[in-house]
């Protein structure tokens, strides 16, 4: 069975993963926040009703933690973070219909009713586990109260997630070596009774909905393995006041923060519903079925696509979450499943992993206090790479897109086709609408109504870029200045093609761009909200006077690129800035295991030798770029690496590496690489053999 094709006519949701009210937030949190908003809009410009909603939040061990250490309750801490949030989101021009938090009323109510059809369902048991005690406080130590030892992988783990290795979540009792994260005392297990979720009730069921599921590849394929055998059980509860009380008074036990989180997608969309009224949109077409279920069928049979889109756009670290425990949570709860996930992939500052205990990461804040245009990180972040693989973040970089894609491109086709018009006709000529132009919008409308139902975040983000560069190749292969005295009823019409190829990318970029859009939308004369119309509105006739346009977007110059390089540069700590300091938002950049296999054959290609640095010196001009002269045997190499910053450059001469013989060559600052030399990792560690295998032996 599969999904009706977007735009359907029943009502969507689009959530992103909730933020959590313990930081500030940086660029690595907006790439999801955007591409959400992002996908909402262009999700209602195909036509379909769409709400964005989300909320913070606010329970949990982090905040627990870090609230206690600043002696604070951890709603007045979390509050406060939640504040900050509700003010950042729009100063990205992320605008949410709903934005509650986890620890509000609707949220709380709506939680515990889940809980509640769980028990009546029968698919909560209770059982005793091990939980980690203080030796010496003898305080319970739930999820991040406890590291250790990851059980599946060896990795050091939190309590509650393997974040540094193989990014499994963990169940109370599981990490191995317990160690207290406040008090840095031994933690000891003891039997304590638990409330658990039995998972494996909708084993089949998952099974049918990882087939349906949309969305991005990896979401839709990673949690496959993880539904292979008996799932485990869920454990809900947790030794802890700070949480949704557990919904029977005789327990002492809160809600696991994972419980009530997802929940409050359900909750901000309600809480949207009871704000505009639900003649205008009804949360209940979206979050509950809508088709008759027959007892006594199948998981699939029941299943009907008779209810709203729920769209869900996280991190690719929270995909176990959303693909295997939510729907359970929604299904159990009698409630509609994801139609789609889009897990975005994680945002490196500088060719390096974003860290913020180390300060390399650009700040919400930071980045607004440049004055660049919120859109200009909009579309730089949506556009770097697919929505699913990693982007990396530099100011180098950023000047380079903006300057050539939006200044140069479409910025630049904008203003002198409207200036054009304007000077010459006051407007919009009097001419019909050529073929070609008509043919090119009505493709990249297309383009974006099959971009949307493939989630495909970039293609979206792109496509007035793209719509311009033919706008630029247009205008200067027609060169209607040359023909206004000769050829006056050509230059009219070359020129209306023109402004409806302006009118057209100030439709297409609303999505990623909304606050540029409505500032051409202004400048082409149009009334109304550019927000608020449909894509092929881009077709409809231009107005027919407008007034002297503006350029769109102003040239990042040299100065402030450098300015802004050396900032960060300087201020990224080689150390934890506070030792001890739990850092939540770390996002590594290990990337999880490769799904595909490669052949043998696949691998041979690969003709990868033992070689050894004859020589290496710094390419003049080149932060980070070495000339290495590598023996591999049976010649000598020319290889550029980037290696200056990493290594002691005169002590390289003499170490064994390994060397790619069959690389393309490359050219880096007028130096020609010829093979590249294996590392690992940011710190850019060599690879080299630990016997004596002779120069230009081959790796197999
Ligand atoms: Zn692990």
């Amino acid at each position: 069975m599969s999904h009706e094709q977007l735009p359907t006519d029943r009502p969507a949701v689009v959530t992103v993963g909730l933020p959590y009210a313990n930081g500030d937030l940086h660029v690595g949190h907006l790439l999801g926040y955007v591409s959400g908003d992002l996908y909402a809009r262009a999700l209602r410009r195909t036509g379909q009703q769409t709400a964005f909603v989300c909320g913070s939040d606010m329970h949990g061990t982090p905040i627990a933690v870090n609230a206690a250490k600043q002696g604070r309750e951890p709603e007045e801490f979390a509050l406060e973070y939640h504040e900050q949030y509700t003010e950042t989101f729009p100063a990205f021009n992320v605008e949410f219909d709903n934005y509650g938090h986890t620890h509000d009323e609707t949220n709380t109510e709506l939680t515990q009713a889940f809980v509640e059809h769980w028990i009546e369902g029968g698919h909560v048991i209770e059982k005793e586990i091990e939980v980690a005690y203080d030796v010496e406080t003898d305080e319970p130590l739930p999820d991040r109260y406890v590291e250790g030892t990851c059980p599946y992988c060896g990795e050091r783990a939190r309590g509650d997630e393997c974040d540094e290795g193989c990014q499994r979540h963990l169940e109370p009792g599981e990490i191995d070596d317990p160690v207290s994260v406040t008090t840095g005392n031994p933690a000891e297990y003891r039997e304590r009774p638990h409330k658990f979720l039995r998972l494996s009730d909708f084993q089949e069921y998952l099974r049918g909905f990882l087939d349906r599921l949309e969305g991005t590849e990896k979401a839709r394929n990673q949690p496959r393995e993880w539904i292979e055998g008996e799932l485990e059980d869920l454990c809900i509860t947790r030794d802890m006041d700070w949480g949704i009380d557990y919904p029977d008074e005789r327990e002492e036990l809160v809600l696991y923060v994972w419980v009530d989180a997802p929940i409050e997608y359900v909750a901000s969309t309600k809480q949207y519903t009871e704000r505009v009224g639900p003649e205008v949109y009804d949360w209940e077409a979206v979050w509950k079925p809508g088709g008759e279920r027959r007892p006594g069928t199948t998981w699939d049979d029941a299943w009907t696509d008779e209810s709203g889109e729920i769209i869900h756009v996280i991190g690719a670290d929270i995909i176990q979450h959303h693909c295997v425990f939510w729907p359970a949570m929604l299904r159990g709860a009698g409630y509609n499943e994801p139609r789609a996930v889009i897990a975005t992939g994680f945002v490196g500052i500088d060719g390096k992993s974003l860290s913020t205990s180390r300060n390399r990461a650009i700040w919400a804040t930071e980045y607004l206090e440049t004055g660049f245009h919120p859109d200009l990180f909009r579309y730089y972040i949506t556009t770097g790479s697919a929505v699913e693989h990693d982007v990396d973040f530099s100011w180098d970089r950023f000047a380079e897109r903006v300057n050539g894609e939006l200044v140069g491109t479409l910025g630049n086709f904008c203003y002198r086709a409207l200036l054009f018009a304007e000077r010459t006709y006051g407007g919009t000529p009097e001419a019909a609408l050529g073929e070609e132009a008509r043919d090119r919008i009505a493709d990249a409308i297309e383009d974006v109504e099959q971009a949307v139902r493939e989630y495909d975040v970039r293609k979206i983000a792109e496509s007035a870029v793209t719509l311009a560069q033919f706008g630029n190749e247009y205008i200067q292969r027609h060169e209607p200045w040359n023909l206004v005295d000769d050829e006056p009823e050509t230059a009219a019409r070359v020129i209306r093609d023109c402004v409806q190829l302006a009118k057209a990318c100030a439709v297409l970029m609303q999505p990623v761009m909304p606050g540029k859009a409505d500032e051409l939308w202004a400048q082409l004369g149009e009334d109304g909200d550019v927000s608020e119309v449909a894509l092929e509105e881009a077709l409809a006739a231009p107005a027919a006077t407008f007034g002297e346009p503006a350029e769109l977007f102003e040239q990042v110059d040299d100065e402030a690129v450098e300015q802004l390089t050396e900032q960060l540069r300087s201020r990224v700590a080689d150390e934890p800035k506070e030792e001890g300091e739990p850092d939540e938002s770390d996002e590594t950049m290990t990337d999880p295991l490769a799904d595909d296999r490669i052949s043998f054959e696949q691998f041979q290609e690969m003709d990868m030798r033992v070689g050894e640095i004859v020589s290496a010196d710094p390419i003049e001009g080149a932060d980070e770029l070495v000339r290495l002269a590598v023996d591999i045997g049976v010649e000598t190499r020319q290889v550029v690496a980037g290696l200056k910053q990493l290594h002691d450059v005169e002590a390289l001469p003499g170490t064994r590496v390994v060397l790619l013989a069959n690389m393309e060559k490359a050219e880096l600052f007028g130096v020609e690489s010829d093979g590249m030399v294996l590392a690992a990792g940011e710190e850019a560690d060599l690879l080299t053999t630990h016997a004596d295998a002779p120069l230009g032996a081959r790796i197999r």
